[in-house]
């Protein structure tokens, strides 16, 4: 449930008022309450594990048959991205990043998410944890973007890519 559809304060309980758009935002009007569903958007991390000259991309069980994407996870409170973006590669593939590059940070108003993009230089086997059951490595000449959520970081590395900007993640 996204904080904007809230029913009740999680301070003190009241109903509250408001229609949860951006001009009327649910909020609490209970006497000495002052919480505002403000609805902002979650920071996920997506991160492009390379080796090889590859691009490795994952089917998440929760995803339709033959979507895959770069692997993805929330930052936890307090954490720095990049952090989680080199906790995910562990927990999800068992790799070890090597070199993590920044590629942008993207919106995903769809999921009420922004996506903060890194390419990884990554070492080791592929062992998926439970959330993933299969994985590709996609050769970096066949790598194509799409138009939706995290093909906007696929984009921005071969972007990047085309301009030298990332050549020491590539043999
Ligand atoms: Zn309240």
């Amino acid at each position: 449930m996204k904080l904007q559809d809230y029913q009740f304060c999680p301070q003190c309980g009241s109903p509250l008022q408001g229609q949860g758009s951006e001009t009327d935002r649910r909020r609490c009007v209970a006497e000495g309450c002052s919480f505002v569903a403000w609805g902002n958007p979650t920071p996920v991390v997506a991160v492009l594990c390379i080796q090889n000259d590859a691009v490795l991309l994952a089917h998440n069980v929760t995803f339709p048959p033959g979507v895959i994407a770069p692997i993805a996870g929330f930052v936890e409170a307090g954490e720095d991205p990049a952090h989680t973006a080199k906790r995910e590669v562990m927990e999800e593939l068992s790799l070890n990043t090597e070199t993590l590059e920044l590629l942008g940070v993207f919106p995903f108003a769809h999921q009420n998410q922004v996506i903060i993009g890194y390419a990884a230089k990554v070492s080791g086997e592929v062992v998926l944890n439970e959330e993933l059951d299969s994985y590709k490595w996609v050769a970096l000449s066949k790598l194509k973007a799409w138009d939706f959520g995290t093909g906007a970081v696929v984009a921005a590395l071969l972007a990047q890519r085309a301009q030298g900007r990332l050549s020491h993640l590539f043999s």
